[in-house]
C-alpha cells in the first residue's frame, strides 16, 4: 500500500490524522489517489447524483468590512442593490419551475432586512412551496436565528474563514468578533439547523498549520456542510494584490474533508469554478456532491462580486443552471433534485 492509501485508510477509520500525515498529503504533487479515496466514499454515500441549491443573492449591502471581500463596506465602487420580499419570492417561484428544492439566500450583513422582514419572506416560502430554505446572511444575534429556525429555516452556511484567532484579524478588522463567529456556529447546530462552516484556501497570510486547525474544528463541530473555496483577489479591497489559492490545494483539501466525514454535503464552489473553467468538475472528482448555481435576479448578479472574475453573473455563462446536467454527464454525473438533506447521525429536516 502507498503511503497515501495508507494515510487515507487510518484517518477514515479513526477520524484523526497528524500534522505531519496531513502535511505529506498537502505536499503531494500526484494526488490522484488521494481524490479517488475521497470521490469513491461520495460515490457510496450518494451514488453519481449532485444536489442542486439554487443560490439567490439578495444585498450587496453590508456593514462588515472584511478585508478581502469586494462586498465590504468601505468599497465605495461597489454598487449596493437588495432584493425585496417580492423579488425574492419571484426567485423561488423560478427556482421552484425548475424543480429546485434548496434555495439558499445569500447576502452581505444588511440590516435593512430586519427579522420580521426574514420571518415575512420564510413565512411565504414555507407556506407555499416544498422548499428547504438555506440562509447564509453572516451574523445574527441567537433570538433571532431561533426564531427563523421556528419559521421554518433548515440550514445555515457562515463559513468560520480560520480557525486561528491570530489569522482570523488579519483578514478582518478588530470590530468583527473571532469567538463569536464560533459560538454562532456551535449555536446553529445547538438549534438544530443543518450548519455549514467553511474556509477559503490560501486566503492571505494563511500558513499550511491554519487549515490544519481548520480541518480540527471541521472534526470537532461536525457540520452537516462545508464550503469551501480559493481565496480570490477583488480590486477594490486591501488584499487586491495577493495572489488567488491554488487550485491543487482546494483539490486536496476536499478530499480531506470528504475523509473526515463521507455525509457531509459538500459544495464544488463557484470561486473554485471561477479559477478554473473545470472546476467544479474536478471539485466534484475530488468528492464534492454538491452545486450551487445561482439562480438570482439579473440585476444583483452583475454587481455582487465578492471577488473578480466571478462566474454566474451572466444569465448565459458556464454557471447556468440548464448546462449543468450536460457538464456532468460529461464526468459520469447526474443532477439529483431531492431536497438533499443530511442524512448522517441525528435527525434534520
Ligand atoms: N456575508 C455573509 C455571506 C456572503 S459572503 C458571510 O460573510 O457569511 C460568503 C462567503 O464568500 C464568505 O464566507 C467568504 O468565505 C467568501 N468570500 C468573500 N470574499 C471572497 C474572496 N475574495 N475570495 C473567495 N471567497 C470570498
Ligand atoms: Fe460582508 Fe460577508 Fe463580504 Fe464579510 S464576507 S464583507 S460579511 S459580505
Amino acid at each position: 500500500m502507498t503511503r497515501t492509501l495508507d494515510i487515507c485508510n487510518n484517518f477514515y477509520k479513526t477520524k484523526k490524522i497528524s500534522y505531519e500525515d496531513f502535511k505529506f498529503l498537502m505536499e503531494l504533487t500526484d494526488f490522484s489517489e488521494l481524490n479517488k479515496f475521497a470521490r469513491d466514499l461520495t460515490i457510496k454515500s450518494f451514488g453519481n447524483k449532485i444536489y442542486i441549491r439554487g443560490l439567490v443573492e439578495i444585498s450587496t449591502y453590508c456593514k462588515n468590512n472584511c478585508y478581502y471581500c469586494g462586498l465590504r463596506n468601505a468599497n465605495k465602487n461597489m454598487t449596493r442593490m437588495r432584493l425585496t420580499k417580492e423579488e425574492i419570492l419571484k426567485r423561488v417561484e423560478a427556482a421552484s419551475l425548475l424543480g429546485i428544492k434548496t434555495i439558499v439566500l445569500q447576502g452581505g450583513e444588511d440590516d435593512f432586512y430586519s427579522i420580521d422582514y426574514l420571518l415575512d419572506i420564510l413565512k411565504s416560502i414555507k407556506s407555499n412551496y416544498d422548499m428547504a430554505v438555506t440562509l447564509s446572511l453572516g451574523e445574527r444575534n441567537f433570538d433571532d436565528l431561533e426564531k427563523l429556525k421556528e419559521f421554518g429555516a433548515n440550514r445555515f452556511l457562515l463559513r468560520h474563514e480560520t480557525y486561528d484567532e491570530e489569522h482570523y484579524y488579519k483578514i478582518h478588522p478588530f470590530e468583527m468578533s473571532f469567538s463569536n463567529r464560533i459560538e454562532t456556529l456551535y449555536k446553529l447546530k445547538e438549534l438544530g439547523y443543518q450548519t455549514g462552516c467553511g474556509m477559503m484556501i490560501g486566503s492571505p497570510y494563511q500558513k499550511l498549520i491554519n487549515l490544519y486547525e481548520d480541518l480540527n474544528l471541521i472534526l470537532k463541530l461536525k457540520p452537516q456542510m462545508v464550503g469551501l473555496g480559493p481565496f480570490i483577489p477583488h480590486h477594490d479591497t486591501p488584499f487586491r494584490d495577493f495572489p488567488h489559492g491554488k487550485i491543487s490545494d482546494v483539490l486536496k483539501i476536499l478530499s480531506i474533508v470528504r475523509i473526515a466525514n463521507e455525509k457531509v454535503l459538500l459544495p464544488a464552489t463557484t470561486a473554485l469554478g471561477s479559477i478554473d473553467s473545470e472546476g467544479r468538475e474536478k471539485g466534484i472528482l475530488a468528492g464534492c456532491n454538491v452545486l450551487m448555481p445561482n439562480i438570482g435576479d439579473e440585476k444583483l448578479r452583475q454587481k455582487y462580486r465578492l471577488y473578480d472574475n466571478k462566474i454566474g453573473t451572466e444569465v448565459e455563462n458556464s454557471d447556468d443552471f440548464l448546462n449543468l446536467n450536460e457538464k456532468l454527464k460529461k464526468i459520469g454525473y447526474e443532477i439529483s433534485l431531492d431536497r438533499g438533506d443530511y442524512k448522517g447521525d441525528g435527525r434534520y429536516v
